[in-house]
């Protein structure tokens, strides 16, 4: 990165040593897209509790206000993924380091998957960079960087 000293960007051996799980993945990526902490994506609240059981997926919380329940990722475009976060995370990564950007074949290449997935991907976090959430507080001394992260408003 011209004119930032290279060691503000971790490596990702760094950055998975930091997120070994993918219950850790999660946390991060909850603390990234929620500073404030969690919101209902549906109406903005942010009264809500965690659904803990064994038969709840991981990170599930309920709305106290319209008791819709959802995930960090909900009504981003990572709901749904089948891929697991650390991937995701390793493709943020790599998209916001790559100050020229980088091509879904180098990207497959480096996560292991196929071109499709990582071009789907690339077009993913595009896509949340252009929503107006701020991820550069959660990253400092993380990554440095500056970019618009996961869209939805707290009311
Ligand atoms: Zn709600």
């Amino acid at each position: 990165m011209p004119g930032k000293p290279k060691n503000q960007i971790p490596s990702l051996a760094k950055l998975r040593r930091q997120y070994p799980t993918e219950a850790a993945c999660r946390a991060f990526l909850e603390e990234l897209r929620w500073p404030q902490g969690p919101f209902c994506p549906h109406c903005g609240s942010y009264a809500h509790w965690a659904l803990n059981g064994d038969s709840c997926r991981p990170g599930l919380k309920e709305c106290a206000d319209c008791h819709r329940q959802y995930t960090v990722t909900t009504k981003t475009p990572l709901h749904a993924t089948k891929l697991p976060l650390w991937t995701w995370i390793q493709a943020i990564y790599l998209v916001l380091t790559s100050s020229k950007g980088i091509s879904s074949v180098v990207m497959a290449r480096l996560l292991g998957t196929t071109q499709a997935t990582a071009w789907r991907m690339g077009h993913a976090i595009r896509e949340m960079m252009h929503h107006r959430y701020d991820i550069g507080p959660a990253l400092s001394g993380t990554i440095e960087i500056d970019v618009k992260y996961l869209g939805g408003a707290p009311k």
